[in-house]
């Protein structure tokens, strides 16, 4: 492949990006911990919040400090300020033109045509310095790989079409849809907001049918860059994360670990990471234990059970779940 091209792996060495896409509760902090754990690579959590909950709320950092506190954000270079001196007027557009505000229904139109074009006319700008910043992330935290958790397809978008100096690689997680209902029903504390408040709850229907849209919006990337997509599901990822990844993502797996040996089976080591954003558990480091959480099976109520097989069965079956 050129070292041109704007997507896949290059004859030269690159950075590399590996932008974990997939629909919330699906488990990508977990994976995104250990993978920013490996010898290759670090963390940076779900980079598209970057504006919203890391420079204008001062959210808590994955090393456990507020962003204007943490060692590695704010002295990072955007334009001609570093992210602690960014305005906050124009922290709040940058939410809305690359960042999580920007509009999912866009989605379909960017993958061709003129709403591509017009996008990517509007926030020129912006995202050859958010490709810079991502650069910049390469240079300061001296890793070959970085880990972007975003999950969002739209956003994944910035990184596919524009010309930076690093490599992208697309890994899909997918989860049980029953498990990830379950997930979106619970009450769950946000310990990265200063006001303590709670993560969103979505009921059953709405989480069902987000998680065939945005999976199926994931899947599309398969066509987009064909060589540089992989998919890996959630159930095998805990069961054994290294076999997962030797089988489900081989390149990326040589990539993040430079090629030693690292844990198995359920246990991985976790190391503090520069996350911005996520799920309680980016904060849990050291020795782990990876948890299938299969809970759901007991508490799942048969109208959950059928509405999960009417919205989600026929994509659920194809990614090997058995939805009886
Ligand atoms: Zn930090």
């Amino acid at each position: 492949m050129s070292s041109t091209s704007p997507i896949g792996f290059t004859q030269q060495p690159r950075p590399l990006v590996v932008y974990i896409l997939g629909w919330g509760r699906s488990g990508s902090s977990v994976m995104a911990n250990i993978l920013g754990s490996m010898p290759a690579s670090a963390s940076m959590g779900e980079v598209r919040y970057l504006w919203d909950r890391g420079v204008i709320d001062n959210g808590i950092c994955g090393c456990e400090r507020a962003f204007s506190e943490c060692a590695f954000w704010p002295s990072l270079p955007f334009g001609t300020e570093t992210l602690n001196a960014i305005d906050p007027d124009r922290a709040r557009a940058l939410v809305r033109s690359v960042g999580s505000g920007a509009r999912r229904r866009q989605f379909p139109g960017l993958h061709n045509g003129r709403s591509r074009q017009m996008y990517f006319e509007r926030t020129a700008t912006d995202l050859d310095l958010l490709m810079s910043l991502y650069s910049a992330a390469f240079e300061k935290s001296q890793s070959q790989v970085l880990i972007d958790a975003s999950k969002s397809p739209f956003y994944a978008l910035n990184l596919l079409y524009r010309k930076r100096s690093f490599d992208v690689a697309f890994l899909h997680l997918v989860r049980d849809p029953r498990a990830v209902l379950h997930s979106w029903k619970k009450t769950k504390q946000r310990q990265d907001a200063p006001e303590g408040q709670l993560f969103p709850r979505y009921s059953s229907t709405r989480s069902l049918l987000q998680w065939v849209v945005v999976n199926a919006e994931c899947e599309r990337f398969a066509q987009l860059a064909p060589d540089m997509y992989f998919r890996i599901r959630f159930e095998d990822f805990a069961e054994n994360w290294q076999e997962a990844l030797l089988s489900g993502a081989a390149p990326l797996f040589e990539a993040v670990s430079g090629k030693a040996g690292v844990g198995n089976g359920r246990a991985a080591l976790v190391h503090a990471q520069h996350s911005i954003s996520g799920n309680p558990s980016r904060f849990v480091v050291g020795e782990i234990t990876l948890d299938p959480n299969t809970s759901w099976r007991d508490d799942i109520s048969q109208t959950d059970q059928r509405l999960a097989q009417l919205i989600c069965g026929p994509a659920a079956r194809r990614y090997g779940y058995a939805m009886d």
